[in-house]
């Protein structure tokens, strides 16, 4: 322009139109991606183009074309310049409109393709005086430079990246899709008030494609929202850690088989799941519940819904089964998960307690598994059917347990104490503390109390007691008095973190030194390891003394030797009844004072009721026994008169 007039079209318009297939191909390289989610956004640039494409054909394309005044040449060259805007505004929309950053290499494609199509529509419609044309080369010129910017901005490497989101049919585009289809009336209006010959066919043709692209958008969006629906109902009902059925999903297939039916219900329960987690972490459990399902669903093959209903209880769903099929499945289940499991380099044992039962109240049915459930895990049986006398029990239990809260507050029980003596001589050793609530056994009372949680508190208070009577004595008898008393600690407490602490902080409020404080615990409480076994050892660090009550008649007596920390061995009762019978009945007896001695630790020798018994246990090699025929637990034990009387 600067050198003045020259012929149009020039050579410079065929470098213009040589760096156009550039350009697309550098776009179309950005904006490729043949994902199925970007499908939306061809058909959303399509339209745009469609709009923006019709409004050109009508006003500045057509008009150009057919003006017979002007050469072909010319005319083509006029065209073809708006023409291949439309396609770069298809191709830069379909780029802004996908999901991912909006990097500055993008804004600037975007605003220099804006100017040069706003460059291009002047150029088009105006008489290039000198005055226009100047702002119009310079709109080019920048649009160039903002070209050139966008590949040479460092943010150009991440421009074709694409984020993992959706791209969501939000307001704004609805706004642009509307307005875009608004361009038929617009069109007509606009050619109607200038006095012009509407261009139907154009407007018809325009009219139908825009028609038919917003009505195939439209249906994918339709479809994306069915899909998305499906989606979140799925989420809905499956359990997040486990990908199984959840509590809901179980729910409505139930309700459903029960009204089509009598299905199966099974409801299954970890056993020392808590354990398990408290020893290990979360993590460990996480993972642990996820191979308990995986186990689960390949050892059904499919067969019925296996839920989980929260934490570590699981259900199944068996629609069709017969009584006898869901107890077969169930037996399959259960030692199915006493294999031990492989989990984050841990070898675990769980196992099970299921309950099953069936009826075509879905309510009701699921109450029944429940309470059969929980009558296997007490009677320790793999699994329990349904039936009308383990309601009582439940029954009995809860009422047993809400009496039992009401007497502690009312301090209703109170502890007695049995002698442990040495032998020969019969003299008091130490003392064993036993709870007593007016003519109730504490073997009944106390796994209610553990069951319920009631003993955590309980057992506070007996420790409490027992420490509180221990002093006493130890002021008011000086030497005559027992030198250590034991309290039996049951699982559940053991396992309640900072049980430890407990104890130190009431040795500590009663002025007792630990080592006179000996405590009881079962062979089923410290055999799952875990919180108990941490409990234990951290109470023999604190010098108190551990004894392992009932010996001999858990699973694993000699196993729990090595991993817990052990002073005293409490031989149970049956070894000692055993002893009067003729044979190998003694063996046993033998054997346990064998390994007593051999390990250093302490005997005692329990429920020993006769002089003969006695006399028997202190020639096998006992030194401490218990029972009837020293003493009775009794609440104030005479211990200068035992002392005599069993001289
Ligand atoms: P255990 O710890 O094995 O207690 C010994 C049980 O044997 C006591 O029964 C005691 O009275 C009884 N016994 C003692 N000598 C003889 C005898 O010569 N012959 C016979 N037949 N029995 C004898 P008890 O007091 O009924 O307690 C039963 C169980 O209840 C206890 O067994 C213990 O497991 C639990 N228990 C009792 N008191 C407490 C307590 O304070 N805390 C906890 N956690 N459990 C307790
Ligand atoms: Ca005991
Ligand atoms: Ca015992």
């Amino acid at each position: 322009m600067v050198l003045g007039e020259h012929p149009y079209p020039y050579w410079d318009d065929l470098m213009y139109f040589v760096a156009y297939p550039l350009v697309f191909a550098g776009l179309i390289m950005i904006s490729r991606g043949g994902d199925q989610r970007d499908r939306s956004g061809l058909i959303d640039a399509a339209i745009i183009a469609a709009g923006v494409g019709l409004v050109y054909w009508v006003f500045v394309i057509q008009p150009t074309l057919f003006d017979l005044s002007t050469p072909l040449i010319e005319r083509l060259v006029t065209v073809g310049y708006p023409t291949v805007d439309v396609f770069m505004c298809a191709v830069v929309t379909r780029l802004i409109s996908r999901p991912g950053a909006r990097v500055t290499s993008l804004w600037l494609l975007t605003v220099g393709s804006a100017l040069n199509f706003v460059g291009d529509v002047a150029w088009s419609l105006i008489d290039t005086d000198a005055s226009a044309g100047g702002l119009v080369d310079a709109s080019f010129l920048l649009a160039y430079l903002m070209w050139a910017g966008a590949g040479l901005h460092p943010s150009m490497a991440g421009i074709g990246r694409r984020s993992g989101t959706r791209p969501r049919f939000g307001r704004g585009r609805l706004l642009l899709l509307g307005g875009i289809t608004m361009t038929v009336p617009a069109v007509l209006f606009l050619q109607g008030a200038r006095g012009e010959a509407v261009n139907w066919p154009a407007i018809g043709i325009g009219a139908v494609v825009l028609f038919v692209l917003v009505l195939i958008r439209l249906g994918g969006f339709v479809g994306q929202t069915q899909r998305q629906a499906a989606e979140l109902e799925d989420l809905a009902m499956r359990d997040d850690l486990t990908g199984l059925a959840n509590r809901r999903l179980f729910e409505l297939r139930l309700r459903a088989a029960a009204g089509a039916g009598v299905p199966q219900v099974c409801l299954l329960d970890l056993n020392g799941f808590k354990q398990i987690n408290d020893r290990h972490g979360h993590a460990v459990g996480d993972h642990l519940l996820i191979a308990v399902s995986a186990r689960l669903s390949t050892e059904l093959h499919g067969e019925g819904l296996l839920a989980r209903m929260g934490g570590d209880e699981f259900a199944l769903l068996l629609t069709e089964a017969t009584a006898a099929q869901g107890e077969a499945v169930v037996d399959r289940l259960w030692s199915a998960l006493r294999r031990p499991f492989e989990v984050d380099g841990h070898e675990l044992l769980v196992g099970a307690a299921i309950g099953i039962a069936d009826g075509a109240d879905p309510v009701e049915v699921l109450r029944r598994a429940d309470v059969a459930m929980y009558a296997a895990k007490v009677s320790q049986v793999p699994f329990r059917r349904y039936a009308v006398d383990l309601d009582d029990r439940a029954d009995e239990e809860a009422r047993l347990g809400a009496e039992m809260r009401a007497a502690l507050d009312a301090g209703q029980f109170h502890l007695v104490y049995q002698p442990i003596v040495a032998l020969p001589g019969g003299e008091i050793r130490s003392v064993e503390s036993l709870i007593r609530w007016g003519t109730r056994s504490p073997a009944d009372f106390i796994p209610v109390a553990e069951r319920n949680g009631l003993i955590v508190e309980l057992g506070e208070w007996i420790l409490r007691s027992a420490c509180a009577q221990f002093v006493a004595w130890q002021a008011a008898s000086g030497t005559t008095a027992p030198e250590r008393i034991s309290v039996n600690v049951s699982a559940r407490q053991l396992a309640e973190p900072g049980f430890a602490d407990l104890v130190a902080e009431v040795l500590a409020a009663a002025a007792m030194p630990p080592g006179r404080l000996i405590v009881e615990v079962t062979e089923t409480a410290v055999f799952g390891g875990g919180a108990a076994v941490r409990a234990v050892e951290e109470l023999h660090r604190l010098g108190v003394r551990i004894a392992l009550d009932d010996f001999g008649t858990g699973h694993s007596s000699l196993g729990l030797l090595q991993t817990v920390p052990v002073d005293i061995l409490k031989v149970d009762k049956s070894f000692v009844d055993n002893l009067a019978l003729a044979g190998r009945h003694a063996v046993i007896a033998t054997a346990l004072i064998q390994v007593s001695d051999g390990l250093g630790l302490t005997a005692v020798a329990e429920g020993v009721e006769t002089a003969e018994q006695a006399a028997s246990l202190y020639e096998l090699g006992y030194r401490l026994a218990q029972g009837y025929h020293f003493g009775r637990p009794v609440s104030q034990p005479a211990f200068d008169a035992v002392e005599v009387a069993a001289r």
